[in-house]
């Protein structure tokens, strides 16, 4: 399949059939995307970030883990990182999250609008999605205290990931609308499907 481009502050949907490779590419480098899935025969069953950390015993999740589902049902086997840190504590960055975090009151593109956007056109609510695991995100977590900050990203142009779908998945996927967690400037995010 062709690559396709998710642009700058934007989202995508679509289906990834048991077996195909989902490939997520960060073509300029230090740019975050989101990505949340849904069992495609039960919308009940979705990614669990949770679950996900427990059985790999790690915050840091990369290749060779398998991501698992609220049901504990394996959904992707992580085949492929270029890259090396991601985050999966965090949730998607929201309008909510600019105006009680960030103190702004204007309107914000966030990846949980762009999220439950393109969600909506396989049946998946707003109140669905969840913790996301959040590609290429760089969260430091202090040993002691749990604090948690967000560094640039550590992905250079080019960078990628392949996810091995174990079951029949709905798939949102975003290019992150916040300018902090991508190095100052928010920039595109391609994928493929294979
Ligand atoms: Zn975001």
């Amino acid at each position: 399949m062709k690559e396709r481009v998710i642009p700058s502050q934007s989202g995508a949907a679509f289906l990834l059939k048991r077996g195909q490779i989902l490939k997520v590419i960060d073509p300029e480098g230090q740019q975050v995307s989101d990505l949340f899935c849904v069992s495609a025969n039960d919308r009940n069953e979705w990614f669990s970030a949770g679950r996900s950390i427990d059985y790999n015993d790690t915050i840091y999740l990369t290749e060779g883990h398998t991501l698992y589902s609220n049901r504990s049902s394996p959904m992707l086997k992580w085949s492929k990182d270029t890259c090396g840190r991601h985050d999966a504590l965090m949730t998607p960055c929201s309008l909510k999250m600019f105006q009680i975090v960030a103190g702004n009151r204007e309107y914000h593109p966030s990846c949980d609008e762009n999220l439950a956007k393109n969600l909506a056109q396989y049946d998946i609510s707003p109140d669905r999605i969840g913790t996301t695991l959040n590609l290429f995100m760089n969260v430091h977590t202090a040993p002691e205290t749990g604090k948690l900050s967000i560094h640039p990203p550590r992905s250079k142009p080019g960078d990628y990931v392949e996810l091995e779908a174990l079951m029949d998945l709905v798939v949102g996927l975003t290019a992150c609308s916040h300018e902090e967690t991508n190095a100052g400037k928010c920039k595109p995010i391609r994928y493929q499907i294979a």
